[in-house]
C-alpha cells in the first residue's frame, strides 16, 4: 500500500487530482505528508506539468488566497505568482523574503509591552500566515516558547473568553451527544494523525477553566509542528466542554463555553466514549493526547483507553519522561546511579505518580524488582507522607504506600527521609522553603531540585532561591522557565522540564511508524534519548536539559527511538523503512514558502 518509492508519479499526480476534485486530502495517502513528497518528487517532466495545472486549478486566486493562513504568503509572493493568481494590486509593490518578513515580525513582537499582547499578535499571525508563524517560532524558540506555551499560555485562558479573535480547533458540547463524528467531519482536514483533547477541568496548575482552557491543545500542536514538524494540517485541537464549576467564569458574560455546572458521572462517559469512537470513524489510526484532565478522570480515562486506540496523556506520562530525563542527566553531576537514589515527591497527582511509575520501570529495566524500585520513591500529599497505614489513599497512591509512621509536614519528611531529590509537583508555591533547600544542601553534595509547578507563581521555589540556599551546589530544573543566576562569579543556567522535550517526538515516531499504541516503553526510551542528546558543556552550565535551539533535533532522535520500539514490538503499520532517520526527516514540516507557479 505504501510502495509509493515504485509509483511515485502516478500516484501523486492522482492524489492532487483528488485534492482538487474533493477538496480533501486522499485517506489513501493519508499517511503521508504531502509537501515531503512534493519535494522528493522529480522536475521538469510531463508528471510535473500535469501536477503544476492540478495545483492551480486547486489554488483560490486573489484576495481569497490572501485570507487563506495555510497558503498566504503576503508580501513574499512573487511577481509572477501575483499576476497568474489575480494578486496583482492587491498587495504592495515591492516583494520581500521570508526572512525579511521574519525581520518585520520579531519588530513589531518586541515592541508590544506585556506577554499576552505578544501572544494575541502570534495569534493573529497563525490566523493570517501560517508558514511564516511557524518561521518565526522555529528560528527564535527560546525568546518565543514563554510566550506560546507556559507561563503566558496560562495567563491566555485565564484570559480567553476576553481575547478571543478568532475559533480554532472544534468544541464538543453535551448536546452534540449522538452527532459528534458529524462535528469531526466539519473539521476542514481529512488526514489529521494528532488531536490533543481537553476537557479544561485543570489548566496548568490554574484550575477549571472550562471551555477557555482551549489555548492549551492550540499551543500544544503549534509545538508539535515547530519541534517535530508535524505538519499543520495534521493537528486538530478539540475541546470537550462539559461545563464548569468555576464561578467566576460562569457570570463571566464573554465565557465562552457553555454556562452549565459540570456534568459528571454517566453522561461524562458516554460523551467521552463517543467522542473516541468517532475520531476512529473519522481519523482512523489518529493519536489523541488527553491534555489537562482532573486527576479523578485523568488516570482512569487512561486505563481505559490505553489498550484499546492509539493514545496517552501527557500530565501523566509526558511529564514523567521529561523529569526521568532531567533526573539522569542530573545523575551525570552527582556520579550516583538511579538505584541508590531516594526521591521524595511534593504532590501525588498526575505528574508525580507518572514519574514514580516511570521510575519503578526504568529501575526495573536495571534488574530491581518493583517493589524494590518503588521504594525508591517517596510521596507527600496534601495530607502528609503516603505511609500504609493512611485509609484515604486511591489506588494510584497504595502502591507507593510504604510501611512508615505518619508525617504530616513536608519539612519533617525531608528530615526523617533525607532525601537526594526533592520534586515539587504539588501546584503549591513556595513549599520548599529555604530551611528543606539548606538541609537538602547539608546532606547532599549535588542535591537535585525539581520545582516543576507551573504556571511561575505556583513554583515550589524560584531558580534563586535554589541556588542561593544551596551555595550554588542545587541541580535545578522548574516547569516555567526561570533567567539564569549569577553566583560566585558565574552562571547558573536554571533547567526547564519543559514536556516538549518528549511529546513533539514521541508524536512523530508514532505517526511515522503509524503505530497502534503509545507504550511506556515509548516514554521511557524518550526519556532515555533526551538525557543522552544533553552535552557535557550542557551540565557545566547546570543544565540537565539539551538547549532549545536543539529542539528539532532532539524531537528527531526521540521520534526515530519511539519508532524503534514500534517497530521492535510489532505495533507499526508500516515496515521499518532501511534508514529510518533519513525517512522521518522526510516527513518533517519545513515552515519554508513553495512556490505556486
Ligand atoms: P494534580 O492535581 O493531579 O496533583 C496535585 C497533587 O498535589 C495532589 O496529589 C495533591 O494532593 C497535592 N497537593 C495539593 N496541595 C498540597 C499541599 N498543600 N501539600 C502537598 N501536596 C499537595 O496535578 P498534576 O497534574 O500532578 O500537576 C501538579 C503541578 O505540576 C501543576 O502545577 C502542574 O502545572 C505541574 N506540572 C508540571 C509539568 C512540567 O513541569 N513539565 C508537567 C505537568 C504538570
Amino acid at each position: 500500500m505504501y510502495k509509493i518509492a515504485h509509483d511515485q508519479e502516478e500516484i501523486l499526480i492522482r492524489f492532487e487530482k483528488d485534492l482538487v476534485d474533493s477538496g480533501i486530502l486522499s485517506k489513501f495517502l493519508s499517511h503521508i505528508n504531502l509537501q515531503s513528497m512534493l519535494k522528493k518528487s522529480g522536475k521538469g517532466d510531463a508528471g510535473t506539468r500535469l501536477r503544476e495545472q492540478n495545483r492551480l486549478a486547486a489554488l483560490p486566486s486573489g484576495i481569497d488566497l490572501l485570507r487563506d493562513p495555510n497558503l498566504n504568503k503576503g508580501s513574499a509572493f512573487t511577481l509572477q505568482e501575483r499576476e497568474t493568481l489575480g494578486l496583482t494590486g492587491l498587495l504592495p509593490p515591492r516583494v520581500h523574503s521570508l526572512d525579511e518578513q521574519v525581520q518585520r515580525i520579531l519588530e513589531n513582537l518586541r515592541k508590544q509591552s506585556t506577554d499576552i499582547e505578544r501572544y494575541v499578535y502570534l495569534i493573529a499571525l497563525q490566523d493570517r500566515n501560517k508558514t511564516l508563524f511557524y518561521r518565526v517560532l522555529l528560528d527564535n524558540i527560546e525568546e518565543l516558547m514563554p510566550i506560546v506555551y507556559t507561563p503566558t499560555v496560562g495567563q491566555a485562558c485565564l484570559e480567553f473568553g476576553h481575547i478571543f479573535r478568532r475559533p480554532r480547533g472544534v468544541y464538543i458540547t453535551a448536546r452534540d451527544k449522538g452527532r459528534v463524528a458529524e462535528l469531526l467531519g466539519n473539521w476542514p482536514f481529512r488526514d489529521v494523525r494528532v488531536i490533543v483533547v481537553t476537557d479544561g477541568e485543570r489548566i496548568l496548575g490554574l484550575g477549571d477553566l472550562g471551555a477557555d482552557g482551549m489555548g492549551i491543545p492550540v499551543g500544544k500542536l503549534s509545538l508539535y509542528s515547530v519541534c517535530a514538524g508535524i505538519h499543520p494540517s495534521q493537528s486538530l485541537p478539540i475541546t470537550l466542554d462539559l461545563g464548569t464549576d468555576n464561578a467566576s467564569l460562569l457570570n463571566d458574560p464573554l465565557y465562552i463555553g457553555l454556562q452549565q455546572p459540570r456534568i459528571r458521572g454517566e453522561l461524562y462517559d458516554e460523551l467521552v466514549e463517543e467522542f473516541i469512537l468517532a475520531v476512529q470513524q473519522v481519523f482512523p489510526g489518529c493519536m489523541i493526547q488527553f491534555e489537562d484532565f482532573a486527576n479523578r478522570n485523568a488516570f482512569r480515562l487512561l486505563q481505559q483507553y490505553r489498550d484499546q486506540i492509539c493514545c496517552f496523556n501527557d500530565d501523566i506520562q509526558g511529564t514523567a519522561a521529561v523529569t526521568v530525563a532531567g533526573i539522569l542527566s542530573a545523575l551525570r553531576c552527582t556520579g550516583g546511579e538511579l538505584k541508590d537514589q531516594r526521591f521524595l515527591f511534593l504532590g501525588a497527582g498526575e505528574a508525580g505518580l507518572g514519574t514514580g511509575g516511570l521510575l519503578v520501570q526504568a529501575l526495573v529495566e536495571q534488574g530491581l524488582s518493583e517493589e524494590e524500585a518503588r521504594r525508591c520513591c517517596w510521596y507527600v500529599d496534601s495530607k502528609g507522607l503516603i505511609v500504609k497505614s493512611r485509609t484515604d489513599l486511591s489506588e494510584h497512591k497504595q502502591q507507593f504506600a510504604h510501611d512508615h509512621p505518619e508525617i504530616a509536614d513536608f519539612k519533617e519528611a525531608v528530615e526523617t527521609l533525607r532525601p537526594n531529590a526533592i520534586i515539587g509537583v504539588s501546584g503549591q508555591p513556595k513549599r520548599f522553603t529555604p530551611e528543606i533547600l539548606e538541609f537538602m544542601a547539608q546532606i547532599n553534595e549535588r542535591p537535585i531540585i525539581f520545582s516543576l509547578s507551573n504556571p511561575t507563581s505556583k513554583s515550589e521555589c524560584t531558580a534563586e532561591e535554589a541556588y542561593t540556599w544551596t551555595e550554588g551546589r542545587a541541580i535545578f530544573a522548574s516547569g516555567s522557565p526561570f533567567p539564569p543566576v549569577r553566583m560566585n562569579g558565574r552562571n547558573l543556567y536554571p533547567a526547564q522540564g519543559n514536556n516538549v522535550y518528549i511529546f513533539p517526538g514521541v508524536g512523530m515516531g508514532v505517526v511515522a511508524s503509524g503505530a497502534s499504541r503509545v507504550t511506556d516503553e515509548m516514554f521511557l526510551v524518550a526519556a532515555q534519548t533526551v538525557a543522552q542528546e544533553v552535552s557535557e558543556t550542557d551540565l557545566s552550565y547546570g543544565r540537565v536539559y539539551p538547549p532549545l535551539p536543539r529542539i528539532r533535533e532532539v524531537s528527531l532522535a526521540v521520534a526515530i527511538a519511539v519508532a524503534e520500539v514500534a517497530y521492535k514490538d510489532g505495533l507499526a503499520v508500516t515496515p521499518r523503512p532501511a534508514d529510518l532517520k533519513e525517512y522521518i526527516q522526510g516527513l518533517m514540516f519545513e515552515p519554508e514558502y513553495s512556490s505556486y507557479i
